[in-house]
């Protein structure tokens, strides 16, 4: 088989997604999927769409979404760029942008998949550390390209705009890229700069705020000649990134935002919930505004308490790395799913 590899397969590290169990029934809090289900009207929507025009193919600047996703962001549609999830959309950024004389810098505990993709397109990574508060000093990153999860995945802690506009005016030649797969569980977005600095790119992903995981669907905000490029190396990968029904899905879940916010605004309020439960058995939680809580405690191994929510049907994501092996990322479930995970952390500690 390898003798018929291009030579830099390899040598590649592929991500590793969590599990997505086919048997038994898990509560699954390690992909930080919405426990809630998507938007009536979504699913009215894509049913629609399963029509006999499933024949053509789709609009291949997907000009409808992208004027609806313009709109949410109060921008235009040549400022928006989507793709096939915005892992997709994050590949074609790191390909139109990144393969350039300076390093990638990006923090030392982040999404995991930059540096598979900084692999992938021969990229030179250069990972700065976080502090001991696990908090991204931005101030110490140097001019080239950046990019950062705010909130930072997998600790949950946000960096505010005062802070990514420091950046962004102190290297107007550098691309800011600022994935806020994770912003509508809190934080405020960086949407509003992007009409003001051409150095910043925003993306998103319907996956977590939007619960539609299964459709894959992501985006980028940007300068109009950011998104430019990103068509070109789109263009000249797959024209139709976004199905019809994908797109349909798009449009009906950002028109019915009221849904998600009360959606959104119930996993928020599952999660200090949470910490407050986890704080009381002895955890130590980092602040998260994400839809995840990244947590320790300080009498029990990560791996021994991963293992014995696994055997209990409760699955978390635990990372077998130096400096993270310690902690437990846990998704925020529903109030029922944090329940029952919270009654089988104090059965499995009264027990040792
Ligand atoms: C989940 C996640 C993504 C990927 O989103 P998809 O749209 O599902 O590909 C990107 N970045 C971060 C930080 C994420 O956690």
């Amino acid at each position: 088989m390898s003798r018929l590899w291009s030579s830099m397969v390899h040598n590649l590290h592929p991500y590793v997604p969590g599990e997505q169990p086919k048997e038994g029934t898990f509560i699954k809090l390690n992909t930080n999927e919405n426990p809630y289900p998507p938007s009536p009207k979504v699913l009215a929507a894509i049913k629609e769409a399963a029509n006999d025009d499933l024949r053509l193919y789709p609009d291949p600047i997907s000009l409808a979404l992208r004027k609806q996703i313009a709109q949410h962001h109060a921008l235009e549609a040549s400022q928006v760029f989507v793709g096939n999830g915005s892992d997709e959309v994050l590949a074609h950024i790191f390909h139109a942008f990144f393969m350039r004389p300076e390093p990638l810098q990006f923090p030392n505990i982040s999404y995991s998949f930059y540096p598979v993709y900084c692999q992938l397109y021969g990229i030179e990574p250069n990972q700065v550390a976080l502090n001991e508060d696990f908090e991204i000093e931005l101030a110490s990153y140097q001019s080239g390209p950046v990019i950062l999860p705010n909130p930072n995945a997998p600790t949950g802690r946000l960096l505010g705009l005062e802070e990514l506009e420091k950046r962004l005016r102190a290297f107007p030649d550098s691309l800011l890229v600022v994935d806020e797969a994770y912003i509508d569980f809190g934080g405020a977005s960086a949407d509003c700069l992007v009409g003001q600095y051409d150095n910043l790119l925003v993306t998103r992903t319907y996956s977590k705020s939007l619960s539609l995981a299964g459709i894959r669907l992501g985006y980028a905000l940007g300068h109009a000649q950011l998104i430019e490029a990103l068509i070109r190396v789109k263009d000249s990968f797959n024209s139709y990134p976004v199905d019809s029904l994908a797109s349909a899905a798009g449009i009906a879940a950002l028109a019915d935002w009221s849904y998600y916010q009360s959606v959104n605004q119930q996993v928020i309020d599952n999660r200090e919930g949470l910490v407050n439960q986890l704080d009381a058995l002895g955890f130590v939680t980092l602040p998260s505004t994400a839809n995840f809580v990244f947590t320790r405690h300080p009498k029990y191994q990560g791996g021994w308490l991963y293992q014995q929510l696994k055997d209990a049907g409760i699955l978390v994501r635990h990372f077998n790395r130096p400096g993270l092996d310690q902690w437990l990322r846990i998704s925020v479930g529903s109030s029922s799913d944090c329940d029952q995970l919270v009654k089988r952390l104090q059965q499995m500690l009264a027990a040792k």
